[in-house]
């Protein structure tokens, strides 16, 4: 499926929950009360529903997401079911990886293939005041991870100048020890916030310098690894590979774009950072609806990019759209 713009869309990012047992600075509000109701989520029949209809249109790539996606407990019947779609190359799940020691084992059984582990800090009190969680958590799901054989584990760090800048260099040795890529990611506007103000803002540009002044980045020949948008280089110090997501800073960011998000209430979401989306809970629930109809209309609809620079003001908090 080729969009307007010439892009081919075959990677769907599914979201099971807008639940998540951590509260970081820059997804949830304070007091947030939006939660969907349960009835409102899809069913893991409707989430499959919707992928055999991508599946069949040529998506290829999906990705479990939330909220936290390991809170759903029907969440290995989904994935096994996404493991199933012919021709399927890549199924990745986003976690925090609090949960990740018990199910790293069970999913991998399932049929993901690769694990984007979210870790803002090594340090656990800095860990613990962006996500209110357990940071050796994560890294003995981390090692879980790569126990059991993913065939990608990654990093994804979101930078937040003042509150974790310190912890690059940490992170950059853990990615070296472990042999796994780190990412680093602008913060988007995407909550309502306190983190969300300029002056934490942190660009994947002055990163880079910074990484590349100290012992130098030497750009990986294969500059993309996986289905995103991320850039990747070996830092030379640690050894660490290392990729950048400059998502408001890079102008041709939306160029590569190749995805589609459905939330976990039955949104079909075109571009993360605009606000339009389609509803097909209402469809699939009566049966009158087209899945793929609606999925044609969002590829069509697709903008050639998103809005974080010029009007966007954050509606829907992260945790409901969908990571
Ligand atoms: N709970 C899972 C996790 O932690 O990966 C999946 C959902 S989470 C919303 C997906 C990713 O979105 C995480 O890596 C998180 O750091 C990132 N994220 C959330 N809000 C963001 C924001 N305002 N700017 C940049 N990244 C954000």
């Amino acid at each position: 499926m080729v969009d307007s713009y010439g892009r081919v869309i075959d990677y769907l990012r599914i979201s099971v929950t807008d639940r998540c047992n951590e509260r970081c600075l820059y997804c949830l509000p304070e007091g947030y009360k939006g939660w969907a109701q349960k009835a409102d989520h899809l069913t893991a029949e409707e989430i499959l529903h919707v992928a055999r209809a991508a599946a069949q249109m040529g998506f290829r790539k999906f990705r479990l997401t939330g909220g936290e996606p390991t809170l759903r407990g029907d969440l290995l019947e989904i994935a096994a079911g996404l493991g199933a779609l012919p021709d399927r190359e890549m199924l990745g799940l986003s976690t925090n990886g609090l949960r990740l020691d018990r199910m790293a084992a069970d999913l991998r059984a399932a049929g993901v293939t690769s694990i984007n582990l979210s870790l803002d800090a090594v340090d656990p009190a800095v860990y613990r005041r962006i996500t209110g969680g357990d940071v050796r958590a994560v890294l003995r799901g981390l090692d879980a991870a790569l126990a059991v054989g993913f065939r990608q584990v990654k990093l994804n760090c979101v930078l937040m100048r003042h509150v974790n800048e310190q912890e690059i260099p940490a992170l950059l040795a853990l990615a070296a020890d472990r042999r796994v890529p780190v990412r680093f990611i602008e913060l988007m506007p995407l909550s309502r916030t306190d983190v969300l103000q300029p002056e934490n803002f942190l660009s994947v540009e002055e990163v880079r310098d910074r990484l590349a002044a100290e012992g130098g980045l030497e750009t990986l020949p294969d500059a993309r690894l996986g289905a995103g948008p991320a850039r990747y280089f070996r830092h030379r110090a640690s050894g660490a590979v290392v990729g950048f997501i400059g998502a408001l800073t890079a102008e041709d960011f939306c160029v590569t774009c190749n995805k589609l998000r459905l939330t976990a209430d039955g949104k079909i979401r075109p571009c993360l950072g605009r606000h339009q989306e389609m509803d097909l809970l209402a469809d699939l629930r009566s049966g009158r609806g087209e899945v793929r109809a609606a999925l044609e209309e969002a590829i069509a609809r697709k903008p050639e990019d998103h809005e974080f620079r010029t009007c966007y003001t954050p509606e829907r908090p992260m945790t409901a759209i969908g990571g």
